[in-house]
């Protein structure tokens, strides 16, 4: 018997990968799951992560040439937890399980393999911990008289007198000050002592106080902020979660509460419950979403046990933040969907907050729905699940339904007892044709001339998810769609095409509306640019105040650098009359009182992208950002302008009522075979060459019919393989094949091995998404 180990190797290029055996040498005792080990593969090494260790006689197992483990690298970046989710992920995405293990290792990376003059060396990750020195007295500091010439022992113990100081703090004052700590430290007058140092992410810092930064799980005194006393609302889905919490077996809360409804309060109470049974907690937010005024409802609660992990943060922040997680003193995790592969301990409770969001599923590989995984978190370590959601997906919603270890509460009210504002549909068809031909219609002029100058705010969104290619009628609101499948048809520029992504329909675009015969047919999507210019023009020529208000907007180019998210919100904040123009991004989590008017400036740009979840997407975005509107005491209008304005998604959105949309969405998704009704899995080929992405799309296709009537199920559907919507993006072309199963198929049992077994082509690019949320 011998110790043995599965390694996963560190090559990203070997697409699919699974572990390889290694030997642990008998003196190798800091071995465990989870270690980075350097290891002889073929004729190179190549370096690794232990994802099992167990004892066997390798020539019983069948493996010949055993080669032992060369070095341990690292301490463990992960447990058999970690170890077991990255093989779920592999094969429920069918992805790398390289890349799965991926998501466990600590922001900065791990070491690397470099070759130089035919020699392999091992380089260590840049990113790392930082130790600050510190000096602080020794038992010899009262005692101790330094010489009168000793210029810089003294001040280094005039400093010290005060208090400790660190290293960097008196060279800084004294210049080179080693040789006199030196001296010092070795006639006991002082000591140095080597102290972590936390990079503070710059959420916590722009909302407590400056040491912030500097010392987390530290010491200080914290007073939690005042606990209200729960709705009775609330305390209904407490009670429920308290049920879930005391079963201990992955159970599922959807928490379905209106914005304002207090559901961020259920999530700090339920937090409350898990710490006090010694686990820990996280909670994931939309990006997006994740502002210092999100960070810090937590940190008020729960003090430094607090970690915060999102994207805007450095590298050498993430890292630290990791690092805190690791150590088991961070309780609280608040994070993007990534937060999920921290190293937190004994994890009792996930939270997801805005579940619908499309940000939690993952657009590379391992392409996984956060919130899928998490359910299988919560299952494997017997904690809970809280999804919540002004809007839930129709997915979850559906599964509150049918799965037993699913629960959904409501909170249908506002914890203020505010009234939701009023929502208003203008009908740009109309306005164009009565001759009003601005982007603005004349009810949202008026309101934002009349509440500007009434010294309040406006928040204008600009519909706009990354590209919107289609024609649209500007008198009549007609859309070309499919004959066949219901879907718009998409513009493509080269031949003037309209085209049918599901079924490869395709028509020479009509010069002239083919249902009112206007010859303004134009190709929709304005940028926020030239927004920003027509509404300037637009404020300029108001009288009064409101021709001074000024605009903020938000969008991607704006809030691309590090804090410029946060200081166009705080520019906002304190502005007198102002409007925030901003796509998407905004329309969530800002909590202004004094925003009065929400303008939609084009709701149906989602609404005609190809895309099953179009009308979802935009009742959830309009729901969401009228939320914005009369928060507070003074009551709030939204305005959304549409050229569909008879479409169901619109109008039910107007009337706030959900069960007029489901029954109707619904509907639609069965008799299309659309998710929640089916899995959807998109398998998407691209590369530089047309030909070869066209044959192999098409391989796939067969192949996978293969797979699917050799399994005997009968309720699937292979799409033929067809162009993309974006069926040119830079230079490559790209093509997908879509599949369809009934939504209890396992299809990655089903389809796993064929990918595994498909020979490598190196003229294109397959990536599987199972689940798929974008078929574009
Ligand atoms: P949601 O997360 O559903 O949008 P929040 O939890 O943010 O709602 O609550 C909205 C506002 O109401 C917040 O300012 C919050 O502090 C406050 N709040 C929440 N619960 C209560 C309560 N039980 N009593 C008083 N105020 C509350
Ligand atoms: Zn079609
Ligand atoms: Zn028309």
């Amino acid at each position: 018997m011998t110790r043995l180990a599965s390694v996963i190797l560190d090559i990203p290029t070997q697409a699919l990968d699974s572990p390889y055996t290694y030997a642990v040498p008998a003196d190798c005792t800091d071995i465990a799951v989870g270690c980075a080990v350097y290891v002889p593969f073929g004729r190179r090494p190549a370096i690794g992560f232990v994802i099992e260790l167990f004892d066997g006689d390798a020539a019983e197992l069948g493996l010949k040439g055993v080669k032992p483990i060369q070095r341990v690298l690292s301490t463990p970046y992960f447990n058999e937890d970690g170890a077991a989710c990255a093989r779920f992920l592999a094969h429920r995405y069918v992805a790398p399980l390289s890349s799965c293990i991926r998501l466990f290792t600590p922001p900065g990376g791990v070491a690397r393999l470099r070759r130089t003059e035919g020699v392999w060396h091992v380089d260590q990750p840049a990113v790392g911990q930082v130790d600050d020195r510190w000096v602080t007295r020794g038992p010899q500091f009262d005692a101790f008289v330094p010489r009168r010439t000793a210029v810089k022992q003294r001040a280094i113990l005039d400093a010290l007198a005060k208090g400790e100081v660190r290293v960097a703090e008196l060279s800084t004052e004294y210049g080179s000050v080693s040789s006199a700590l030196k001296s010092l430290a070795a006639k006991e007058v002082i000591r140095i002592e080597h102290r972590r140092r936390y990079r503070g992410d710059a959420t916590a810092i722009a909302q407590t106080d400056s040491s912030a930064g500097s010392e987390c799980g530290g010491s200080r005194e914290f007073t939690p902020s005042a606990k209200p006393d729960l709705t009775p609302g609330q305390a209904d889905a407490l009670r429920v979660i308290d049920d879930a919490i005391g079963r201990a077996d992955g159970h599922v809360v959807l928490v379905d509460g209106v914005t304002g409804s207090g559901k961020t309060e259920v999530y700090l109470r339920a937090i409350e419950r898990v710490l006090a049974a010694g686990q820990s907690a996280c909670v994931l937010v939309p990006e997006i979403s994740l502002t210092p005024q999100t960070v810090a409802r937590f940190r008020g609660r729960f003090g430094s046990i607090v970690a915060v992990m999102h994207s805007r943060m450095s590298q050498g922040e993430r890292f630290d933040q990791w690092d805190f997680i690791r150590s088991g003193e961070a309780r609280v995790v608040v994070g993007a969907r990534s937060a999920l592969f921290t190293p937190m301990h004994n994890l009792g409770l996930i939270v997801i907050d805005e579940e619908h969001e499309g940000s939690y599923k993952q657009d590379s590989a391992p392409r996984y729905v956060a919130r899928d995984v998490a359910e299988w978190m919560v299952k494997r370590c017997g904690g809970t699940l809280i999804l919540g959601s002004a809007t839930p997906s129709i997915a979850s919603l559906y599964k509150a339904k049918v799965c037993d270890s699913w629960s959904s509460i409501s909170l249908p009210q506002r914890v203020n007892g505010r009234e939701l504002p009023e929502i208003h549909v203008v009908d740009m068809a109309k306005e164009f044709s009565s001759g009003h031909r601005l982007m603005f219609s004349r009810p949202l002029i008026k309101a934002l001339e009349t509440e500007l100058n009434a010294g309040h705010k406006a928040v204008l969104m600009l519909n706009q998810r990354g590209f919107a290619r289609f024609l649209l009628c500007r008198d009549c609101g007609y859309v070309p769609t499919c004959p066949s499948c219901s879907t718009s048809l998409t513009f493509h520029e080269r031949g003037n095409m309209l085209m049918c992504h599901h079924c490869g329909y395709r028509q020479p675009a009509p010069a002239r509306c083919p249902s009112c015969d206007s010859p303004y047919l134009r190709r929709f999507g304005a940028g926020t640019q030239r927004v920003e210019d027509e509404l300037r023009s637009l404020l300029d020529g108001f009288s009064g105040e409101a021709a001074n208000a000024p605009i903020i907007r938000m969008d991607a180019d704006t809030t691309s650098k590090k804090g410029a998210h946060q200081n166009l919100l705080e520019s906002f904040a304190s502005a007198q009359a102002a409007v925030l123009l901003g796509t998407q991004m905004i329309a969530k989590g800002l909590d202004f009182g004094d925003v009065t008017v929400v303008g939609v400036i084009n709701a149906d740009t989602m609404l005609k992208l190809p895309d099953f979840r179009a009308g979802e997407r935009t009742f959830d975005l309009i729901e969401q950002v009228a939320g914005r509107a009369g928060r507070a005491a003074l009551p709030g209008t939204v305005i959304v302008q549409t050229y569909s304005a008879s479409d169901s998604a619109i109008k039910a959105a107007a009337a706030y009522d959900r069960e007029a949309f489901l029954a109707d969405e619904l509907s639609k998704r069965k008799l299309l075979n659309y998710p929640p009704f089916t899995r959807l899995t998109n398998v998407l080929v691209w590369g530089k060459d047309e030909r070869a992405v066209r044959m192999q799309s098409q391989t796939i296709e067969r192949g996978l019919r293969d797979c699917f009537e050799r399994s005997g199920l009968e309720a699937w559907e292979v799409l033929p393989a067809t162009p993309c919507v974006l069926s040119r993006l830079r230079t490559m072309y790209r093509w997908h094949v879509v599949v369809k199963c009934a939504p209890e198929t396992d299809i990655s049992s089903i389809i796993e091995p064929f990918f595994r077994a498909r020979a490598n082509d190196p003229a294109t690019n397959v990536a599987v998404d199972v689940d798929a949320y974008d078929l574009l």
